[in-house]
């Protein structure tokens, strides 16, 4: 069953089962009401003969003059005595045919004559201080079923209208509120049938704020997929494209060898040369390649407490008397505790000394900055420096500030994209300071709590 059916069902049986609760309330409120009326109308009639029975002088029960004066068409009065006798009767004739009872107290009902409603008193009368009879007198609700008539009329009229309206009311107003799911529907099966992703467009009607939410995550969700989707293939087209250049000189050295390097000794040396160089270069890039697609991949980071001075302190040493570099460490705090991915942040620091390394002659600083906000870390080098258009793009995969000049250093251009990868997954921000020929600081806040 439809959203949109299931609601008008709902609404409409809701709204049947409350017309009905109300109807009858109604019908017998009015009943009630009515009745009341005409009861008091009937008792101050009977109060009224018996003021006559007491004021007149030797007044007689069988008096025909003592009823008739209160008498109307459609009612029935009469004097019954203690020993259920009538002694005086006027009025209607189907009335009349009621049994006398002959009462105590003030008693009043309801009664029914084919089908009609009839209204029955009797009130009791004394004669020195002894019970003597009663006054009984009924009255036809003639006027009163009349008004009931027309009240269930317009009562059924009304609310068959209502539940008319509700229907098409349910109708056109869930068509309104379904309509972007049913788009939203629509859209992905138009993306399952063309393998296109494609985002859900609203027509510009006022829509439900949960409604629109709903849409605009999907939307956000197929934006995020395309973009995910165009780095993939634009990653695929640029390692392929940084793949083939090694793969390239190995094979045109790997000829020049099968065709001259049995003879020439000269050209046999620079062949191996040539090709242990780009095989190495293919080695490293296929790993930071791994790095990358594996950083994309766990989103998770194994938290722990450890000294990020201490971390640096080693890192640096290594990688000082690795490359024959001077790197200098500075620390505001003597340990500096953090909360992060340990390895991850090594790696993140090799990556960023690396580079320092690789493009400045200097010695290197490395500056730990605790701070109320978070943990600053920053890497300085005084060597080539960046232009300013192109710090923008540093973080991008494969992207080498000047390609030519650095085939001769080795990088591959994903280091600071995994660089990137990290900081981000630990929620932190990167700032770049560069001057061509002066110098390079990477800086970068890790928030306090992860
Ligand atoms: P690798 O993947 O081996 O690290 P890479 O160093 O070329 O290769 P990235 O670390 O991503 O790649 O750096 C991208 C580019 O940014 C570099 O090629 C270089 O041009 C520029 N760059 C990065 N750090 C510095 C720096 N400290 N000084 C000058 N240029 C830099
Ligand atoms: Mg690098």
């Amino acid at each position: 069953m439809t959203l949109r059916s299931r609601f008008t069902l709902f609404t409409v049986f809701w709204l049947i089962f409350i017309l009905l609760l109300y109807n009858i309330f109604v019908y017998f409120f009015v009943i009630r009401v009515t009745t009341q009326g005409e009861l008091t109308l009937l008792s101050s009639k009977a109060e009224l003969v018996l003021e006559s029975l007491r004021h007149a002088e030797n007044q007689r029960y069988d008096d025909p003059k003592l009823l008739s004066d209160f008498y109307n068409a459609n009612e029935m009065m009469r004097i019954v005595m203690a020993d259920n006798t009538i002694v005086n009767e006027i009025g209607d004739t189907e009335l009349r045919t009621f049994e006398p009872i002959f009462h105590k107290g003030i008693s009043s009902e309801t009664r029914e004559i084919n089908g009609q409603r009839i209204i029955y008193l009797t009130v009791p009368f004394y004669e020195n201080g002894t019970l003597v009879g009663s006054i009984e007198a009924a009255r036809r609700l003639t006027v009163l079923d009349s008004y009931l008539n027309i009240l269930v009329g317009a009562l059924t009229v009304t609310s068959v209208g209502a539940v008319v309206f509700a229907i098409f009311g349910t109708y056109w107003f869930t068509s309104r509120l379904t309509g972007p799911i049913g788009q939203m529907v629509q859209t992905m099966k138009e993306i399952d049938r063309s393998g296109k992703l494609q985002m859900v467009k609203l027509n510009g009607r006022e829509e439900s704020v949960e409604l629109l939410q709903l849409v605009r995550a999907f939307n956000q969700m197929i934006e995020r997929l395309d973009r995910t989707l165009e780095h993939q293939k634009s990653f695929v087209a640029d390692a392929s494209h940084e793949l083939k250049t090694p793969l390239t000189i190995i094979s045109s050295y790997a000829d020049m060898l099968k065709r001259w390097g049995r003879d020439n000794a000269e050209v046999r040396d620079e062949a191996i040369e040539a090709i242990a160089k780009e095989t190495e270069r293919l080695q490293n890039l296929i790993h930071s390649m791994l790095t990358l697609a594996q950083a994309e991949q766990t989103e998770w980071l194994d938290i722990s407490r450890f000294d990020v001075v201490k971390v640096i302190r080693e890192l640096s040493e290594v990688l000082g008397t690795t490359f024959q570099r001077e790197i200098k460490v500075y620390s505001d705090g003597y340990t500096v505790p953090m909360r992060a991915d340990k390895d991850k942040i090594r790696q993140l620091l090799l990556i960023l000394i690396d580079n320092a390394i690789k493009y400045s002659k200097q010695a290197i600083d490395v500056r730990i900055k605790p701070n109320k906000s978070g943990i600053k870390l920053e890497v300085t080098d005084y060597g080539i420096g960046v232009p300013e258009n192109e710090i923008p793009y540093m973080f991008e995969r494969f992207y080498r500030v000047d390609t030519a000049r650095h085939r001769t250093t080795g990088g591959s251009g994903l280091g600071l994209s995994i660089a990137k990868k990290i900081i981000d997954m630990h929620e932190g921000k990167v700032e770049v300071y560069s001057k061509p020929g002066i110098g390079t600081t990477i800086s970068i806040l890790f928030p306090r709590n992860l």
